[in-house]
């Protein structure tokens, strides 16, 4: 099945170089030229990959990629005019893949697209999500217990999937305030500790062993394997 990406740019001269090229390659390729029409693009149908071009009229490709990350871990590709916006993607942690500084020959950005690609299948299937009881749909944005969809509020189910992309690793309160109440800069640092006794008692609820969250003192919380 052809790879679905999703080009945010909007320099119509750039897009239509990329979309040829990609198009030629086998791709299946969604151009966006506004944020507002990727983040819709994305919440519609998550693609495989997405090209996002840095400056554009409504605001630009970093706000898109923290919004993807947030739920997933597609692989995302910068198209940057300058070399400041090369240390913002470096340094930021945005969690890019890659990068490609303008001008750019297609043909680069193709063989970038197919490496990454190639990488990403070659990563293990989602150890975590499986050996977990609960299963993770990030494109309806459900998690699902022994096949029963788990009734979870937006930000309960933005922190359970934060965690279960990521078991046993530990987060603190601060990154977790930053990746699931990232839209609500007023959150107080109690409202994670609130949500993730409401996640216990839903979790323990469906059946799960409440300690599949853990608590780990003065650090944050994780997902362990083993509750
Ligand atoms: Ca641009």
């Amino acid at each position: 099945m052809a790879h679905r990406i999703l080009l945010l740019e909007d320099e119509q001269a750039i897009a239509d170089t990329l979309l040829y090229t990609l198009t030629s390659e086998g791709f299946e390729v969604q151009h966006v030229r506004r944020v507002c029409d990727a983040l819709t693009a994305f919440a519609a149908q998550p693609p495989d990959l997405a090209i996002l071009d840095v400056g554009v009229p409504d605001g630009n490709g970093f706000d898109v990629c923290r919004v993807i990350r947030k739920t997933s871990e597609l692989p995302i590709v910068f198209l940057t005019a300058r070399n400041e916006e090369i240390d913002r993607i470096l340094g930021l942690e945005l969690g890019a893949d890659d990068y490609v500084s303008k001008p750019f020959s297609p043909r680069e950005v193709c063989a970038r697209v197919r490496a990454i690609l190639r990488r990403s299948a070659a990563r293990p299937a989602a150890p975590a999500t499986e050996a977990a009881p609960l299963q993770l749909d990030e494109t309806a944005q459900r998690i699902r217990c022994a096949g029963q969809l788990l009734a979870l509020t937006r930000y309960e189910y933005l922190l359970l999937a934060t965690l279960l992309k990521r078991p046993q690793r530990i987060f603190s309160r601060a990154e977790l305030m930053d990746l699931v109440w990232g839209d609500a800069p007023d959150t107080a640092d109690r409202t994670v500790d609130a949500h993730v006794k409401l996640l216990r008692a839903k979790l323990r609820e469906a059946g799960v062993s409440a300690e599949l969250i853990q608590t780990h003192r003065n650090m944050g919380y994780s997902l362990s394997l083993s509750a």
